[in-house]
């Protein structure tokens, strides 16, 4: 997407524009806040993860796809007042224009462009630049400051292909065929993106998933995802699915629940399965190294794709990453943001949230 700039550069400064606060990012001309963690007036919301998308707002503009997510996490009465932005649209609030750009990260990600007396800083929320077959795939937009996170933002994390972890579980399953795999994955976007990508695999068994998943996941599938043939897990029959794969939350693989299923191998689709000790501390016997994140290599690839001379750190390996730019000749810093996570904690608290009733 190429945003034209309209207005002459240098009447506007950053700080006059955006301020980190503690209810989050506050927009002080236009009175609103980006992804704030406090309940606000009017919030901005870049992606449907619990860290970033709270209920209790007066007013929400989000993604059609980000404001049923809400809706289905917290329930209808998730804000007073919801408004809907269309990617590439821009939307104006007292002075200052906002576009919602795709970020990649999960199925209505963006992030948000703000633009005010000839200055434009990108917003950028959680991004990944690897393709995703469940959602639309990250845009660069050339602005003066990028705000980015840096979840991953050590030289360790450099995400392996996606497509090429999935293998490694469907090359277990043909290793094992009477046990069970349990893939632990985050219930909003890592659980169908994995699925899309076992698809992908050809793969073409039912796949099996734990009831916290089936609400998002059949919104998912509403918008087009193709994730074959889902059955939801039911109790008595765990003990016949040898075999097959169970798609669960991550808090689930060590779960007295996934011990009645057939000398089940349990799997964690994580960008910190790059970690051994991780994988090893969690009881993880098949790490699978799939992220949603942006990887040390594309955060600074994106930090460059966008040719903004400043950058902001929300949160994550902030020191390293502001490190980096300053070596390369950017201005950086960090914003200690708080509030914000890996999606590990703070999905976890959601994801009970996530079970269709019964
Ligand atoms: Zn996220
Ligand atoms: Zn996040």
């Amino acid at each position: 997407m190429t945003l034209a700039r309209r207005n002459a550069p240098g009447t506007m400064r950053p700080s006059d524009l955006l301020i980190p606060t503690p209810a989050g990012l506050w927009c002080p001309p236009a009175d609103v806040y980006i992804d704030p963690v406090r309940p606000v007036a009017r919030a901005l919301i870049t992606h449907g993860h619990s860290d970033h998308a709270r209920a209790g707002h007066g007013a929400v503009l989000a993604t059609r796809e980000t404001l049923a997510i809400m809706a289905l996490r917290y329930g209808e009465g998730f804000t007073a007042q919801r408004q809907e932005a269309v990617p590439g649209e821009t939307v104006r609030i007292g002075e200052v224009e906002f576009t919602f750009v795709p970020a990649g990260h999960v199925l209505g990600s963006a992030q948000i462009v703000v633009e005010c007396g000839g200055l434009r800083i990108v917003a950028s929320g959680d991004y990944k630049r690897e393709r995703d077959p469940t959602c639309a795939g990250f845009e660069p937009v050339p602005c003066d400051i990028f705000i980015t996170e840096a979840t991953f933002g050590l030289p360790v994390f450099r995400h392996p292909p996606a497509h090429a972890e999935v293998g490694k579980l469907l090359e277990s399953v043909r290793l094992f065929p009477e046990r069970t795999h349990i893939v632990g994955a985050y219930s909003l976007g890592k659980a169908q993106r994995v699925m899309a990508l076992i698809r992908e695999a050809g793969y073409d068994r039912p796949l099996y998933l734990h009831g916290a998943m089936e609400k998002l996941t059949e919104f998912y599938i509403s918008e087009g995802a193709q994730l074959g043939e889902v059955r939801k897990v039911v109790a008595a029959e765990r003990k016949t699915l040898g075999g097959e794969i169970v798609i669960c939350p991550p808090s689930a693989i060590q779960d007295l629940w996934a011990r009645k299923f057939p000398d089940p191998v349990t799997s964690f689709a994580s960008g910190w399965m790059r970690i051994r000790a991780r994988a090893r501390q969690k009881g993880v016997e098949l790490p699978l190294i799939v992220s949603d994140h942006a990887d040390w290599d594309d955060l600074q690839a994106t930090i460059r794709e966008t040719g903004a001379g400043e950058i902001w750190v929300t949160h994550g390996e902030a020191d390293a990453l502001v490190h980096w730019c300053t070596s390369v000749g950017l201005r950086a810093r960090p914003l200690h943001l708080v509030g914000y996570g890996d999606e590990g904690e703070a999905e976890a608290a959601v994801e009970g949230a996530d079970a269709v009733p019964v």
